[in-house]
């Protein structure tokens, strides 16, 4: 391959990074300037083609016009104002997200993690005060907070970091016995998510997640789906959850919940909801007026542009291109696909395969090591589909040689 670990960003960006930024992330020296839709630009001049934007936040593509221009508008007549008022912005937002998934109530925070915490305290809120155990999944990935990372069951995340909170209890993904031997009179809730995204874009199980709402109803525990990675349109449909026809009690929310824009929502049942009582929980940014503006554009944008079926028909595209990719190399072992949550699971490391195709102008991920995670947005060409397609392939089919 072409060697190009060597910076190719600007050395007064390198400096400020080296200087002033603290290094807890492995980054990759390119200083990303610009993006429009699925294409980015570096501060060389280069152009990407995305099909990782914004780690799964940008599914509508970088800088999406709707978005940009609720922000805009937005900014110029109100930018915060605490929960200590209403705004009719955060309850129209409330509402689409209500009429699009199970009709209930919603609470806003910033990011991921955030959604997950307030999940968390709700279900130990709304359950007897002897309930406090959350059980949560081998593999699966919550968030970086205390409580979130409690959650996350990878040992990786934990290292040199303990103790974790108590309380959480981990079973394996896909397994309904061992999962239902892990209930006990302590156990409040059921966290999971309905797709594994950071975990290897690993689909549940038939009847997998049908099984966990018939344990949760027999134990009188809070089925919670984070649907941080999946949820929001991604799989194709509103929400991941509805793909297998389960609700959940509890769903968690933000990447694209706001085109890009940071925000993260809880949403629960009517019912449920008022367990999160006053005092008991709050996030001072939480469903700001830009928020809120960039997450009702972003929902009224799917919906006039018809980009759930997009998102179907691009996934069928992807998955016509890189099927065969497992039959024809030894190395590529899996696809699984769901909507445009994409895993490509080699069975050897998969590591370098960033790099690669970063040289080919292709931004990729891979996770867990071995898989290669595609999370494009739903505004692709079918015409981006073939040529990002054809430099993985490529990628992959010089790999086996090396
Ligand atoms: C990214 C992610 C989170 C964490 O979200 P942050 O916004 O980074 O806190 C939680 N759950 C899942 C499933 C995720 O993919």
């Amino acid at each position: 391959m072409t060697a190009t670990a060597t910076a190719k960003m600007s050395e007064q960006t390198a400096s400020l990074f080296s200087n002033y930024v603290i290094p807890n992330y492995t980054r990759f020296p390119v200083a990303i300037t610009r993006g429009e839709g699925s294409y980015v630009w570096d501060d060389q001049g280069n152009r990407y083609l995305d099909f990782f934007p914004g780690w799964g936040c940008n599914l509508l593509g970088h800088c999406p016009p709707r978005v940009v221009e609720a922000v805009q508008k937005q900014a110029s007549e109100l930018i915060h104002v605490p929960n200590t008022w209403h705004t009719e912005s955060q309850g129209q937002w409330a509402k689409l997200l209500s009429e699009h998934s199970f009709g209930g109530q919603a609470f806003f925070c910033n990011s991921g993690a955030e959604a997950n915490e307030a999940a968390i305290k709700l279900a130990r809120l709304h359950t007897a005060p002897e309930r406090y155990k959350i059980l949560t999944f081998e593999g699966g990935f919550h968030g970086r907070t205390f409580g979130a990372v409690s959650a996350t069951a990878q040992p990786k995340y934990h290292e040199g970091i303990g103790p974790m909170a108590p309380g959480f209890v981990y079973a394996p993904f896909g397994d309904l016995e061992a999962t239902a031997a892990k209930i006990d009179d302590e156990t409040a809730a059921i966290l999971v998510e309905p797709i594994q995204g950071e975990g290897g874009i690993r689909l549940p199980p038939e009847g997998f997640l049908q099984g966990l709402r018939d344990l949760a109803d027999k134990h009188g525990l809070l089925l919670m789906f984070d649907e941080v990675q999946a949820g929001c349109g991604r799989t194709g449909e509103w929400f991941a959850y509805q793909n297998f026809g389960v609700t959940p009690d509890v769903m968690t929310l933000a990447k694209s919940l706001c085109g890009g824009v940071t925000g993260g929502a809880m949403l629960t049942t009517r019912e449920i909801a008022p367990s999160l009582r006053p005092g008991m929980h709050a996030a001072t940014f939480g469903g700001n007026p830009l928020a809120a503006a960039a997450g009702i554009a972003t929902l009224e944008t799917i919906e006039q542009d018809g980009l759930l079926e997009r998102a179907k028909a691009l996934s069928k595209r992807f998955q016509d291109r890189l099927s065969p990719l497992v039959d024809e190399l030894p190395h590529v072992s899996e696809l699984r696909i769901c909507g445009l949550m994409i895993g490509l699971e080699l069975a050897v490391d998969a590591t370098s395969v960033v790099q690669q195709c970063m040289d080919r102008q292709l931004l990729i991920n891979v996770t867990q090591g071995n898989v290669v995670r595609l999370l494009p947005a739903m505004t692709l060409s079918d015409e981006q589909v073939d040529e990002g397609c054809a430099i993985l392939a490529d990628v992959l089919r010089a790999f086996e040689v090396n």
